[in-house]
């Protein structure tokens, strides 16, 4: 089914979910020169609303633009509100907004500097990415065939829409084989992240997560995960994960803006831990009260 709001940011207007369209020559289109971003909005006890980390996440965006050459033509603050414009315009109290820049209509050679950057933003509801079960009982994940991008091939800190290929074979490839996610190795050999979430192993009072200097995306939930463990008493470090680590983990967890903090059950047909995520105690880190909790959320 198709998505279905009421507006959408486009290139400084509010415009009819329907009226959002561009061009089939669109350039990114045709070789995935966008670039993009993925926060959540959610309903607060006293009626209103939290976007989460938003400055983080508007910074990564402009990072992503930086990064890939071709800049957002719009000062920071304007894409702060007009990201919280369209969560009111849609009537959403908790929502996924994804703001997506993009190279648009000109020259279709691949060094196409004189294109127009284009922004739009689109907010919808959207529940648990991996399936409420799995975050409720853990999902089974798959090591992916398929190797994370090397650093130096694809510009893994920018959040571009060209390099969600990669994601994408490798997440169709565990679906088909009947897992629900898959998690890449780097071109080494080490654990780098899920297809779009970054990946935690928790032994004892010890969390891990794959060192920022690999190939993955800087997750925000990553940073928040590892700020409250910290705060919560648990030691939290950058570490090379391996295959070996994973199985031998208490537990597994992914963490991302779609897929929250989602617990991972098993492992290439081994149980994590007792297969259970209940089993070892985590504190409250699932529970996205505490991540909200923090002083830097925007409220609407
Ligand atoms: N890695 C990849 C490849 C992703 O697409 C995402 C989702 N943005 C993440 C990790 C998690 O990042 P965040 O917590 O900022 O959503």
């Amino acid at each position: 089914m198709a998505l279905q709001g009421k507006k959408i940011w486009l290139d400084g207007e509010m415009v009819d979910w329907d009226k959002a369209q561009v061009h089939v020559l669109t350039h990114a289109l045709h070789y995935g020169t966008g670039y993009f971003e993925g926060i959540r909005c959610y309903a607060l006890d006293d009626g209103r609303s939290a976007v989460f980390r938003l400055d983080e996440h508007v910074r990564r965006l402009f990072d992503s633009g930086k990064i890939l050459g071709f800049p957002l033509p719009y000062p920071f603050d304007r894409v702060k509100s007009a990201i919280m414009d369209v969560v009111r315009a849609n009537g959403l109290k908790e929502c996924y907004i994804r703001p997506v820049a993009f190279l648009g209509l000109g020259e279709m050679g691949l060094y196409a500097p004189d294109n127009p950057v284009h922004l739009a933003i689109a907010a919808w509801s959207w529940g648990a990415y991996l399936g409420d079960e799995g975050i409720k009982n853990g999902i089974r994940a798959k090591v992916s065939s398929y190797t994370r991008h090397h650093v130096n091939v694809m510009m893994t800190k920018s959040k571009v829409s060209g390099n969600y290929i990669n994601s994408v074979l490798a997440k169709t490839e565990v679906k088909k084989a009947g897992y629900d996610e898959a998690i890449m190795l780097d071109p080494a050999g080490f654990v780098a992240e899920a297809t779009g979430m970054n990946l935690f192993t928790v032994n004892g009072r010890r969390l891990r997560t794959t060192p920022d200097y690999a190939g993955i995306l800087r997750g925000i939930t990553r940073d928040a995960v590892m700020q409250v463990a910290r705060e919560g008493g648990y030691e939290a470090e950058e570490y090379p994960l391996t295959r070996y680590d994973l199985y031998t983990a208490d537990e597994v967890f992914l963490t991302g803006t779609a897929a929250e903090v989602t617990p991972v059950r098993e492992i290439d047909g081994r149980p994590i831990g007792a297969g259970k995520p209940d089993d070892v105690p985590r504190g409250k880190l699932e529970e996205r009260e505490m991540l909200l909790d923090h002083p830097r959320d925007q409220v609407a």
